[in-house]
């Protein structure tokens, strides 16, 4: 990324959290973290090395057997003042994201408060961190089983949600009785340590949270650091996928969600009207940066003309502008760099032969002149052969695919290599109920276009979206965090049997 020698010598370099406070890094390398609206630098990053890791794995490893041991209602108490104080930083913590990010301050505030739900849900753990009981598995013996922590566990989290995905993490397995690290995207750095500041004025003891920043030296090192049990990662598919093969030839846990190329199916007896704005919203909000964000409409039968115009016509009213203006409906993309990547997708689309209904490119903004807008983009007669639908292009382009029957698209959907979430829109119970049960998705909506589970169900999807067993978040997050140990215990006082080589049988 480019930048002046004026605007380098007056930003400020976001510290790493390490132990309960900011640190300086030793590493002398640094990024740029740029406000996407006006294209400015407004701060460094340090790039975290080896050892910068290390020094954070050994305050989450010294902090480990204390936080273990607190009992988990106490635990959970710091945890709720930690959400109370969520609550109140709120709006603090949406400008930060949006001026990191690009994305309106509501729809910022809206992922803080998905966020806040999985903390509401880390703070009634203890009931979830119950075990099963068994008296009399044999005669006085009882058998039972604990869930405990796992360790250190790490976060690795992507650019787009820079709130919200740490908090599908950190919550919970902090409530499970773990200590983090937590690497937050080098483009958004500000509010991961912003949250780590509130939960120490909320009790949390030095050491449980750690952040550090940096790239793909700052992650080798955690994938690499004996001290890590676990890793939680949230990113793109080829990094997702180098996740899991790392942690899995050193025996770490781990659960690594990938992108996505979400379809959205409308039938013929769908209401359109509502199709259309679902459509829209889920399109091109957030400026199409959203891992749950649909980016194929498929149209069946006759539907397509009238949702196509539909479509246009909701997409050129669309509002884009800078994150915190008013009456923004859409900000920036958050780098220059990603601006380019998604506007050579709409030149790749327009050479393959897609038909541009509506052109986002060349888009400007008064006042911003510098920033990374794209405007709302629209494609219709896109065909699975083409470079625009095989890839995950997380920008503000919709594409329309049109087939002739239900079958066709679900045969396309479940062709498709990502599978994270998807939704049909129809009148139809029978209709509905079938794609449920037949499509091979993680997360499907039914006349809602982006099904993400609340905090009480847990967050994944299948194939090229997650690689791994167990979803984030919820219970099965829970179940990522904790490990069964399985007793079986007699007191020799209730009654002593003679010694004997044989396998023991139920007696
Ligand atoms: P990314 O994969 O580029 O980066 C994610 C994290 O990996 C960052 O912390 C980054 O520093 C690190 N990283 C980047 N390159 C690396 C490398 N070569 N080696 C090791 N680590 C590396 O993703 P992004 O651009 O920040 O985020 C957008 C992507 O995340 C999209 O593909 C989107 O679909 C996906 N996403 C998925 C979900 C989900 O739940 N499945 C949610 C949000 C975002």
């Amino acid at each position: 990324m480019e930048s002046t020698t004026e605007n380098i010598v007056q930003v400020e370099t976001v510290p790493l959290w390490i132990g309960g406070k900011p640190v300086t890094a030793e590493s002398t390398r640094t990024g740029e973290v740029t406000n996407p609206a006006t294209g400015n630098v407004i701060r460094h990053v340090p790039m975290a090395n080896a050892a910068d890791i290390d020094r954070a794995v050994e305050a989450a490893r010294r902090a480990l057997p204390s936080w273990r041991d607190t009992p988990p209602l106490r635990r959970a108490r710091v945890m709720q003042k930690f959400l109370s104080l969520l609550h109140a930083h709120s709006k603090e913590l949406a400008r930060l994201i949006s001026e990191e990010h690009g994305k309106t301050i509501p729809d910022a505030m809206g992922s803080i408060e998905r966020g806040i739900e999985v903390v509401e849900f880390a703070c009634g753990i203890p009931h979830l961190l119950k075990g099963e009981h068994s008296e009399n598995v044999g005669t006085n013996i009882d058998s039972y089983t604990l869930r405990q922590p796992v360790g250190v566990c790490a976060g690795i989290t992507p650019f787009n949600f820079p709130a919200m995905v740490p908090m599908w993490m950190f919550p919970v397995a902090i409530a499970c009785g773990n200590t983090f690290v937590l690497k937050p995207s080098e483009k958004v750095p500000s509010a991961s340590v912003k949250m780590a500041e509130l939960f120490r004025e909320a009790g949390l003891p030095d050491g449980v949270l750690n952040v550090v920043h940096g790239d793909k030296e700052a992650v080798d090192a955690i994938l690499n650091h004996p001290g890590i049990a676990a890793v939680s990662f949230v990113g793109s598919t080829p990094i997702a996928k180098y996740i899991y093969e790392t942690c899995g030839r050193s025996g770490k846990r781990v659960q690594a969600l990938g992108g996505a190329k979400n379809h959205a199916i409308v039938l013929p007896d769908a209401d359109l009207e509502y199709a259309a704005n679902a459509l829209i919203s889920a399109g091109y909000g957030s400026a199409g940066e959203r891992c749950m964000a649909i980016s194929a409409v498929v149209a069946v039968g006759d539907v397509a003309d009238s949702l196509v115009a539909k479509l246009k016509t909701k997409a050129e009213a669309i509002k884009i502008g800078p994150g915190d203006g008013s009456n923004v409906d859409m900000g920036p993309l958050v780098t220059s760099a990603h601006l380019k990547k998604v506007t050579g997708y709409i030149d790749i689309g327009e050479r393959e032969g897609a038909k541009l209904v509506k052109d986002g490119r060349g888009c400007k903004v008064a006042g911003y002149e510098d920033g990374f807008f794209l405007g709302t983009t629209l494609f219709d007669g896109v065909s699975p052969q083409m470079t625009i639908y095989k890839d995950e292009i997380f920008g503000p382009v919709l594409l329309v695919l049109r087939v002739d029957t239900l079958d066709a698209a679900i045969d396309l959907i479940n062709a498709n290599p990502y599978a994270n979430g998807t939704a049909i829109f129809t009148r139809s119970g029978g209709a509905a109920r079938r794609f449920q049960n037949e499509i091979q998705v993680g997360m499907v909506g039914i006349n809602l276009p982006i099904p993400v589970p609340m905090a009480f169900y847990s967050f994944g999807g299948w194939k090229n979206s997650l690689f791994g067993d167990l979803h984030i978040y919820g219970m099965e997050g829970v179940k990522f965090y904790t490990r069964t140990k399985a007793i079986i215990s007699r007191w020799p006082d209730t009654g002593t049997p003679g010694a004997g080589l044989t396998m023991p049988t139920l007696g």
